[in-house]
């Protein structure tokens, strides 16, 4: 298995120049590249606007030093290094700064590949505090990536929350699926299926186009589902990536197809290194996702448009005139808001909201 992590290893492959490749050294120190064999293989060389080069290879506005790096407030729902609990129902570890590949307009863009900081270090303490806490239904191990962790320590994980009586079901956070399907084999498939006897497991992936949509991926997929996981689907709208009705309807029925049910279309957040060059205006997102939801059957629409806002979940519901956009609270950090409407003209570039909503008290 080759990885591709020096900017310089992708020079002949993608015919970079030298000026090029300089960029991209500028940018890595800080935002690296990790790009599995198989991911680069996706990649039409000729095509500089490819939009799986875009998903994985550095670009020049990763220096642009606009946004922010957590744009959710994720350091105000952290209880203990590596756990958050935002919503009373769910905790979140973050299992690992690793990924298979470290995608260009990732969230988590100050950590993955680079600081553990913010990483699970105290395992008996996240367990103590998730056993602690009776309201906690579900546990999302997140990262970076978690099928990235060690099978020791995926197994530590699904030993000690399978015997939480109140846990209903145990998420697993992974990229895996699409950018280096080799990952999910036989000894992982093992575990998933034991602990899957005991609570319910689900493995949320992230396909963002369709020419993501691979026979080595959706083998991929089916093998998690004969293994007894149920894989969902989580889409980030990407300009330049699937910011196109057919494409995004094309994802959505091509995953409804392979079983890996869509779940979220996430708006890009203002990251650091991400928004200038991946945002899309919230109003014109809706125009995309109904325009994908018009071209497909009921089946294919499940996923919800929403953007992570340190609020909640908010779901972009339509347009109320005069730019005006309808919100939902569909999470709540005030659990008084949810179900929530309200209406805001997005300010600025359009591309996402304050963080004080300027919601009077209920
Ligand atoms: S796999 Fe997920 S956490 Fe890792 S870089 Fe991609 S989006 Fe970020």
């Amino acid at each position: 298995m080759t990885w591709y992590t020096q900017p310089r290893q992708l020079a002949d492959r993608l015919s970079l120049s030298e000026a090029q490749i300089r960029q991209m050294e500028e940018i890595t120190p800080q935002f690296p590249m990790r790009i599995p064999e198989y991911y680069l293989g996706l990649i039409d060389p000729a095509d500089p606007e490819d939009p799986i080069r875009k998903m994985s290879v550095p670009a020049p506005f990763e220096a642009d030093r606009g946004g922010s790096f957590d744009t959710s407030g994720e350091q105000y729902n952290t209880k203990i290094p590596g756990l958050q609990h935002k919503y009373s129902q769910t905790a979140m570890v973050l299992t690992t700064n690793r990924c298979a590949m470290y995608c260009r307009h990732c969230f988590r863009k100050r950590l993955v590949g680079t600081t553990d900081e913010e990483i699970a270090q105290n395992f008996d303490r996240i367990i103590g505090y998730i056993r602690d806490h009776q309201e906690i239904t579900n546990v999302l191990l997140s990262g970076g990536d978690a099928f990235l962790n060690s099978l020791e320590t995926i197994e530590n994980y699904l030993k000690a929350l399978t015997e939480i009586d109140h846990l209903r079901y145990i998420r697993f956070g992974t990229r895996t699926p699409v950018t280096w399907p080799e990952c999910i084999g036989a000894p992982l498939l093992e575990l998933l299926a034991r602990y899957g006897q005991k609570k319910a497991i689900y493995v949320v992936t992230q396909f963002n186009h369709p020419r993501e949509l691979t026979a080595q991926s959706r083998e991929a997929v089916a093998a998690l589902r004969r293994a007894g996981t149920t894989v969902r689907n989580q889409t980030v709208l990407l300009r330049g990536i699937n910011d196109d009705p057919v494409v995004l309807g094309e994802l959505l029925m091509g995953l409804t197809a392979i079983g890996c049910l869509p779940y979220y279309i996430f708006q890009c957040r203002p990251v650091t290194g991400v928004k200038s060059g991946f945002q899309v205006p919230l109003g014109r997102g809706l125009d995309i996702v109904e325009g994908a939801k018009a071209r497909i059957s009921g089946m294919d629409k499940g996923a919800k448009f929403c953007m992570s806002h340190p609020a909640g979940k908010l779901e972009i519901l339509g347009h109320m005139g005069d730019g005006e956009l309808l919100f939902k609270f569909h999470e709540a950090k005030d659990p008084a808001n949810y179900g929530r409407m309200f209406r805001r003209v997005p300010p600025g570039d359009g591309c996402w909201l304050p963080e004080d909503l300027g919601l009077p008290p209920l």
